[in-house]
């Protein structure tokens, strides 16, 4: 059914750099046997979900979007695949992204450009794009992606989705083609909450591949939904909640605040107590996401040297075999950031640039920590816009970067954050999305589920 689906959509939305199906069927009937035989299956049994092609697949290509890995086929799963298929979930392909998850609208993948649900003239955001399209086209039930600036939540935001960025650590990062390893993680889609809820709880927990994979406990998600009583006509007594106000001002869609602030009047109906908090550092923590992004960035893929992995261009000195490999593979935003990371951490330049975006990351951190003193939740949109048209930025590098404002500040703090529907905006044929982004505490991922819960 979710295969017809998906090939029925696939022409017009490119969601999938690759469709698993001979191994999809074949897992799919494997639960069918287990049932028929009265065998135990697990709690994903069956559930047709898909994973961002920079997530690494053993049986599937794994590219990161990326025509330096085009072929590559990795020897192993990664941990957070490896546990949904223990638990008998179908991974039916590999999803579209911008290139090794740089970007914001799926027009940087080096294959090719996904397409909006909603109205496919426009980018479903980025990077994640294609798992954003594939659950809001109900081509999968859930998705894995990852988040190293946004690149779950404001995909989410763009696609009428429920976008999940849990705490750095809470999900092992083994598998995960590391973009800026400091701040990646790898989070997941889901058409509800309650879906997004299972899916956590299977994919959190240490693992002894990642060291930076925490060992607290995971609590079950989905059962902690319900531990809100939902029937009472002020549930969320006491839950103070933050909007915050450098997020829904100058340089935001109006429709889309006026979102914000709608779904701000909601929970205050619901018994929370609303205010506005200032966080005075907000848009620093822009430049110093790019910075930092970017210098990890440069770093971390010097691996992809022609010879370790994938695609090779044959020279005769070594040398140039490096030079033509990454000259070839590479696609320009990959190679911008490769260069403005090499140049910040170059000797000279480091003070100016890498070490002060580090003070302004703590800054940012300790700004996170003083709104979350005195709040349970901090809200915002999880994008400036809804979805724009495709080609409305891809020459302006700049005005890309800057539609991430409402997500990187979240990355440099290490905290979880989830996004719900909350409306629409006019636009396409039938409106288009707007997302709530909820922050929490480090861990507290079971507080943002239960009060995204009340959304649905
Ligand atoms: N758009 C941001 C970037 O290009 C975030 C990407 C991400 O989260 N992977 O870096």
């Amino acid at each position: 059914d979710y295969l017809s689906r998906l090939r029925r959509a696939e022409p017009q939305l490119r969601s999938f750099l690759h469709v698993a199906e001979p191994e999809a069927m074949a897992a799919a009937e494997e639960v069918d046997r287990k049932v028929e035989r009265g065998e135990e299956v697990g709690p994903l049994a069956g559930v047709v979900v898909s994973v961002k092609d920079n997530i690494c697949t053993a049986d599937m290509p794994s590219t990161g979007g990326s025509r330096i890995l085009e072929g590559y086929r990795p020897a192993f799963d990664a941990t957070a695949v490896r546990k949904m298929r223990e638990a008998g979930a179908v991974v039916v392909g590999k999803t579209n992204l911008d290139e090794f998850g740089m970007g914001s609208t799926t027009e940087g993948s080096g294959f090719q450009v996904t397409a909006n649900p909603w109205d496919v003239s426009r980018v479903p955001g980025g990077s994640s794009g294609g798992s954003a399209a594939a659950v809001s086209a109900r081509q999968c039930v859930v998705s894995l992606g990852s988040d190293t600036g946004g690149s779950v939540r404001q995909p989410a935001s763009f696609c009428g989705v429920v976008g999940m960025k849990p705490t750095y650590g809470r999900v092992s990062r083994y598998g995960l083609m590391a973009y800026a390893s400091s701040l990646d993680v790898i989070g997941c889609f889901g058409s509800s909450v309650a879906d997004t809820a299972i899916i956590l709880s299977i994919i959190s927990g240490h693992d002894r591949f990642d060291a930076t994979s925490s060992k607290n406990v995971v609590p079950n998600y989905e059962e902690e939904l319900v531990s809100l009583n939902y029937m009472e006509p002020k549930p969320l007594k006491g839950i103070r909640v933050g909007v915050i106000k450098e997020t829904i001002g100058e340089g935001v869609n109006t429709e889309v605040a006026s979102s914000i602030q709608a779904a701000a009047s909601h929970l205050e109906q619901l018994g929370s107590v609303v205010s506005e908090v200032s966080m005075p550092s907000f848009s620093l923590g822009l430049p110093a996401y790019y910075i930092l992004a970017a210098s990890e960035a440069s770093s971390n893929l010097s691996r992809y040297d022609g010879l370790r992995y994938g695609n090779q261009v044959a020279a005769d000195e070594l040398s140039d075999l490096y030079k033509e490999s990454r000259a070839n593979g590479f696609g320009p935003e990959v190679k911008r950031r490769i260069l403005m990371g090499t140049y910040a951490l170059s000797a000279g330049y480091y003070d100016a640039y890498y070490k002060r975006a580090q003070q302004v990351r703590t800054l940012v951190q300790k700004s996170f920590k003083d709104a979350l003193d005195e709040n349970d939740i901090l809200i915002s949109p999880a994008a400036p816009s809804a979805a724009y048209k495709m080609g409305e930025k891809t020459n302006d590098p700049l005005a890309m970067y800057a539609g991430d404002i409402m997500t990187v500040n979240v990355n440099l703090a290490g905290l979880p954050a989830l996004v719900v529907p909350c409306g629409f905006v006019e636009g396409g044929n039938a409106g288009l999305p707007v997302g709530l982004q909820m922050i929490g505490s480090a861990f507290s991922e079971a507080k943002l589920l239960r009060i995204g819960h009340i959304f649905e």
